[in-house]
């Protein structure tokens, strides 16, 4: 008993001398309310440094109010401290208003700084776990939450292991009706009926995952309309499921208007679980399951925008070949262009000489291997982004600012 009390001390320490300084004993609730940084004695603590201004730290904080809110009902000793990187007072109550959790005050600069030189803090989102005595147990902890969610909890490397073990066993057991279905539900939504999931037994399932008011699922959508279309004109085994990120009903109505395949019914639990088994951070993803039921891969998207309906099935048998085809014509190509929406001399490029994945600088998705990249900016195509211009669609397109380099005419 009195061993423990003394480690006890010591640990109390560990967690006093990180969160409080000679003038302040205290941390802030949303409500401007003090609670004593000692109180947090003996809990798991995150960490969570993050800021209102970046679209990731919103995405990702609603999900970590969940998580909290969760383990506070059950009890669990779990305690959340924001350190923000908001721009001004406003900005850091605007966001905090949002969190169920404590703060570092925003006008102790210090205590962030010296956080985030402490725990090597290089983006953010981020959130270090400390276990109940203070010592940081987990730097992933955002990775942890999105893959996990409450079973993460209290994040220690055995519990991980154990997560893993588990995920691992439901990937190899994995069936589309797992996938899917609940005990209270065997069928998906085709706007107003229900469509049996026994129905895509055998069949190649994309998952889409999408929301309302998101640029890029709106582009990415319509492509995949055409695409969905083109297949099903074919009469290949293909379907798609929409699971809908919207939270609210309007925003799923709204973007599943512009579908014409199947989706989850609006609000089911088995939204959150499959974002989380399928470890989706960025929308829209694209998660392709093979006619057995097993993922063949979750690169969806990426491969729609590379090669549009061709990249069914998606196997890699498929892709090979077409990888194959994508080398023999690019040999056809110039090595280098003068294209029409930028100022410098174009290259060619491959994945083994210069090329990487990379964001397309006209039609804005991603791409990987061949490519036409400027040296001097960055600035990078696709090789059929090139042939497009000047023709049909060159009225459509916008100029992207992101990139380094405004085209020139
Ligand atoms: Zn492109
Ligand atoms: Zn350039």
């Amino acid at each position: 008993m009195d061993a423990a009390r003394v480690v006890n001390s010591e640990d109390m320490s560990a967690v006093h001398d990180l969160l409080s300084t000679d003038s302040r004993d205290f941390l802030i609730t949303p409500s401007k309310g003090q609670v004593k940084v000692d109180e947090l004695e003996g809990k798991t603590i995150g960490l969570y440094f993050s800021a209102n201004w970046y679209s990731k730290c919103q995405q990702f904080t609603p999900i970590l109010v969940d998580v909290y809110t969760q383990l506070k009902e059950q009890g669990d000793k779990f305690e959340i401290v924001f350190v923000s990187s908001d721009e001004d007072q406003i900005s850091f109550d605007l966001f905090h208003g949002t969190m169920p959790w404590l703060a570092v005050p925003f006008s102790d600069l210090q205590s962030k700084k010296n956080l985030t030189q402490k725990f090597q803090i290089e983006g953010i989102p981020s959130l270090i776990i400390l276990n109940s005595r203070g010592r940081p147990i987990q730097t992933e902890g955002v990775e942890l939450i999105y893959q996990y969610g409450v079973q993460a909890f209290p994040f220690s490397s055995e519990k991980i292991v154990e997560l893993e073990a588990e995920e691992l066993a439901n990937h190899a057991s994995q069936t589309i009706g797992r996938l899917l279905s609940t005990s209270s539900r065997d069928y998906v939504s085709k706007q107003k009926e229900q469509v049996p999931i026994s129905q895509l037994v055998g069949k190649t399932v994309g998952l889409y995952f999408s929301a309302f008011l998101c640029s890029p699922c709106e582009k990415f959508t319509s492509r995949l309309v055409t695409v969905y279309q083109q297949l099903k004109e074919k009469n290949m085994d293909f379907e798609i499921v929409f699971i809908s990120v919207d939270r609210d009903e309007t925003g799923y109505i709204q973007c599943y208007q512009s579908m014409p395949w199947l989706a989850l019914p609006h609000g089911d639990e088995t939204a959150k679980s499959l974002l989380r088994y399928f470890h989706v951070q960025d929308i829209p993803t694209l998660i392709i399951v093979g006619p057995d039921g097993k993922t063949v891969t979750r690169e969806g998207r990426n491969l729609i925008n590379l090669h549009l309906e061709m990249a069914y099935p998606f196997t890699e048998a498929q892709l090979s070949w077409l990888q194959e085809r994508l080398d023999e014509e690019a040999r056809n190509y110039p090595k280098s262009i003068h294209h029409i929406r930028h100022r410098h001399t174009l290259n060619l490029v491959s994945a083994s000489s210069g090329g990487g994945p990379f964001i397309c600088c006209e039609c804005e998705e991603q791409g990987s291997g061949w490519a036409y990249q400027c040296i001097e900016c960055g600035y990078e195509i696709h090789l059929k982004c090139v042939q497009g211009i000047g023709q049909d669609n060159l009225e459509n397109r916008t100029v992207n600012t992101a990139c380094a380099c405004t085209s020139g005419n």
